[in-house]
Formats: structure tokens, C-alpha cells, sequence
């Protein structure tokens, strides 16, 4: 039970708490976004947010709660507020505080179509993963981004535009002995590239039942848009370097093609089982393995997240999804030190939490020596949902004037830079939902019959 000065919440804990808590007088909001980063109609929340005396907790929430518990209590049970654990600027603890779920991309995915009680969905996450939502929804539910611009620099560089060229030219050359594996952090309409092939969707909990999958049909698989989760799963399945071939990524891939490859290339893209798109994490790839190293030399557990090089992965001692990070630090014995290579304010948020069990963590490219100086990232694109946007977006939801722009329908593409938004015809919605939904399922299925194997 959460008390405010209005009234009682009820926290539904029917999913495992992240167990993140907020603390008396800490800082709830790192760092403040410009006036002009919000939208028109959040600007008001925001000025209001921005002249508060500070940003601790006793400030803050009695501000939230004017404008959140209204809309809770307004929207009553139809209502659900989800974050994913790597979210920044303590979103993951305020979403929580709402009665909201904190989970990966694979729980999160799923919670329009496995609650469909709930009406009204606000993510406080990256773009594609309300779109994700929204693709598995319910008619009869809403999905709404607290921050559209909320988006990741890994999918920025396999835009439709760029990834199509190279589709239908893998396409064309290879008819149905090619399948698209896409990674969940890819837009609706990448996922439809999956689904007309009859691939599947993955994350980065699952990568290795579907890379199997994959592997064991025997095709050419295209793994898109990551190529290090894509050689780091393939190799787990079996592949070789010789059996994997580097398209590159971005405009670089929209610009390259079969028919203007050297014959020695175009040789070894005919014998890849795995060609891996070339596009990756800049936060995850700033782990080196001169980082590993350094930790294990005193005594520390690594764990990374299998975005990082393979390089990095095949020395650490563990490697896997958020959740797998989150456990792992969580179940730690009292004494343990352990270095994480993940996203930077997930770190911080695990660094805290494990603190109190005496599980010491440190983020991996946090290496206090002067000689080897470096330092832990997080990530830009993805933290840029903060309290104002939470409350706007819901309070706006109370009043009935929601921007349409903060509404996700199946293949809208927001631009991260600029906020704007193409959203295509009924028509185009609905055979992009059709094709990236059965390429999710086909991931659901395959998960959900590796779990009970
Ligand atoms: S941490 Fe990397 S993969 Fe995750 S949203 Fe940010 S850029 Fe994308």
C-alpha cells in the first residue's frame, strides 16, 4: 500500500517487484530536459516540473501524485503503466510506485494481450517496444508513449528504408531458403520483413531457442538489426566465423548490394548460414575486454549482456538478458563483487539495490585507474522519459485530450531526432500487424515450448 496526501494505491505485485525502492532526499531526476524538448501540450507540466524547489522525493511526489492519482483513480482497473528495467532517470521506481510493472522485453511485450482487462496502456519506454504492444494488443485496448522521441540508436541504424534494398535483394536470390530473425528492438515494420519470411522475433532472454530454431530449419538466416547479439547467439547454436557473413549496417547496407559484390564475396554470402546486419549498441560496445580483465584480476563476477562483442562475452563469467543480469546481482551471496557491462543507469539501479543485500556492483567500464581512465554509459535515447511526461500523459488521458501524437498504432515510424511521425494507411496497419504479429507468435510459441522442454 502507497499513501499520499489524496488517498491509499493499491500496488498490484501479482508480477515479481523489481524490488527498486525510493530514498528519502535522493535525487529523484538526474538531470533536467530543456523546456523546448517537450512537446506543446506537456510544456505546462514541464514549466511547473522545472520550477520546483528540488528534485528530491518529498518535492516530487506530492507534485506527481495532484495529477497521477486523479487519472489512476479516474481509470480505475482499466489502466496499466509498464517501464522496462533499463529506463533511466528513476522512471522504473516512480512507474512502480504507481502500480505500474517493470519487466524485459519479452514480459512487457506480452502484457496488453495477457491482461485484456486493461483498456488503457502508458509506456514510460522506447518506441518500438509500445509498438511491440501495441502489434499483440487486444481491439479493444490503447497503447500511448509517454515520449515518442524515446528511441535507440541500434534500430536508428536498421530503418525500413535502409534494411528493404537489402531485403529483396537477399530475397530475390535466395526465394524461401532465407528467414528473417529480427531482434525486439526493431520497428513493426522490420518485424513484417520476419513474418513474410515466417521468421521470428527475438529477445535478448530468448536469442538462443530462436537462433536454434532458426538454424535448425536449415535456411539462410538474416539476423537483424544487432550484429553482436546475432554472433553471439549464432556461435551458441553452432556457428563458425566462416559461416557468418557482415552486411553492413545503416545507409551503408541500403547502399550495398549482390550484384556489385566482388565474385569472392558474393561466394561467401551464397555459404553464410548467418549473415548479421550491421548494426549495434554504442553503449554495449564500450565495454572492452581489457574492462573483463581488469575486474577479474580482483576478484570480481563479470556478467554482460550479449549486445557487448563476442569478444567481451566469451570472457565475462556469465552473459544474458536484464532479467538474467537483474537475478543474478539479486541472488548474489552477501560479499560477492561483481562487475555488470550493461546499460549505466540499470548498473546504478542494481549497484543500489544490491547494496543493501552486501553485494557489491560495479559497472565494468568504471575503472578507477588513471592509467586505463573509462567510464560507464548510459543510454541517451532510451532515458528520455522523465516525471513531467508521465504526468502529462496521463493527466491529458483523464481530461480526454490525449495528443494523437503520443497514441502507437502498428507501423508508425517516429523519428528520434525530430518527434515526427509517419503513420501509414488502415490498410498498410493492418498487413504490417498481420506479418510482424505471426512473426512475435512464432517467438511466443517457440519460448513459451522451450520453458516446458
Ligand atoms: S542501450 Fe543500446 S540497444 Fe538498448 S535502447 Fe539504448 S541504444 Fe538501443
Amino acid at each position: 500500500m502507497v499513501t499520499t496526501p489524496h488517498r491509499s494505491v493499491e500496488v498490484d505485485r501479482s508480477m515479481r517487484s523489481s524490488g527498486i525502492v525510493i530514498e528519502p532526499n535522493i535525487p529523484i531526476c538526474q538531470t533536467d530536459l530543456p523546456l523546448d524538448w517537450y512537446q506543446e501540450e506537456f510544456k505546462p507540466y514541464a514549466e511547473e516540473y522545472l520550477a520546483l524547489p528540488d528534485r528530491t522525493p518529498e518535492t516530487v511526489l506530492p507534485w506527481m501524485d495532484r495529477y497521477i492519482v486523479p487519472a489512476l483513480d479516474h481509470f480505475g482497473d482499466r489502466v496499466m503503466l509498464l517501464a522496462h528495467y533499463y529506463m533511466g532517470g528513476e522512471i522504473v521506481k516512480l512507474v512502480e510506485r504507481y502500480g505500474g510493472r517493470v519487466a524485459d522485453s519479452y514480459a512487457l511485450a506480452l502484457e496488453a494481450l495477457r491482461n485484456p482487462e486493461k483498456h488503457v496502456f502508458v509506456e514510460s519506454a522506447v518506441h518500438f517496444m509500445a509498438e511491440t504492444i501495441a502489434l499483440l494488443k487486444h481491439d479493444h485496448q490503447d497503447v500511448w508513449i509517454t515520449n515518442p522521441k524515446s528511441g535507440c540508436t541500434m534500430e536508428a541504424l536498421a530503418k525500413e528504408e535502409m534494411l528493404e534494398p537489402a531485403f529483396e535483394d537477399m530475397l530475390a536470390r535466395y526465394g524461401d531458403d532465407l528467414v528473417v530473425v529480427c531482434y525486439m528492438n526493431t520497428s513493426g515494420r522490420i518485424k513484417a520483413m520476419a513474418g513474410k519470411t515466417n521468421g521470428a522475433v527475438c529477445t535478448s532472454s530468448n536469442a538462443g531457442v530462436i537462433m536454434k530454431w532458426a538454424r535448425d530449419s536449415g535456411k539462410k538466416i538474416l539476423f537483424v538489426p544487432d550484429r553482436h547479439l546475432g554472433e553471439n547467439s549464432g556461435r551458441q547454436v553452432g556457428f563458425t566465423s566462416d559461416d557468418m557473413f557482415l552486411w553492413p549496417g545503416g545507409w551503408e547496407g541500403m547502399r550495398t548490394s549482390i550484384a556489385r559484390m566482388a565474385p569472392t564475396e558474393r561466394d561467401r554470402l551464397d555459404k553464410a548460414g548467418l549473415v548479421l546486419w550491421g548494426s549495434f549498441c554504442g553503449v554495449h560496445t564500450h565495454f572492452k575486454p581489457a574492462h573483463v580483465a581488469y575486474w577479474k584480476e580482483r576478484d570480481h563476477r563479470v556478467l554482460v549482456h550479449p549486445e557487448c562483442t563476442h569478444e567481451v562475452v566469451s570472457m565475462a563469467d556469465g552473459s544474458g538478458s536484464t532479467s538474467y543480469l537483474w537475478k543474478e546481482v539479486m541472488g548474489a551471496p552477501a560479499g560477492t563483487k561483481i562487475a555488470v557491462g550493461t546499460e549505466g543507469y540499470f548498473v546504478r539501479n542494481a549497484r543500489e539495490q544490491a547494496a543493501r543485500l552486501g553485494v557489491e556492483v560495479v559497472n565494468l567500464a568504471d575503472v578507477p585507474d588513471p592509467s586505463f581512465p573509462s567510464v560507464g554509459c548510459g543510454c541517451a535515447t532510451m532515458s528520455r522519459n522523465d516525471p513531467p511526461h508521465l504526468v502529462a500523459m496521463l493527466d491529458l488521458l483523464r481530461k480526454g485530450t490525449p495528443p494523437e501524437l503520443n497514441r502507437v498504432l502498428s507501423g508508425d515510424a517516429v523519428d528520434e531526432n525530430t518527434g515526427f511521425r509517419e503513420r501509414l494507411d488502415p490498410a498498410s496497419r493492418d498487413e504490417i500487424r498481420r506479418l510482424a504479429k505471426k512473426a512475435l507468435e512464432r517467438m511466443i510459441d517457440l519460448t513459451e515450448a522451450a520453458k516446458t522442454a
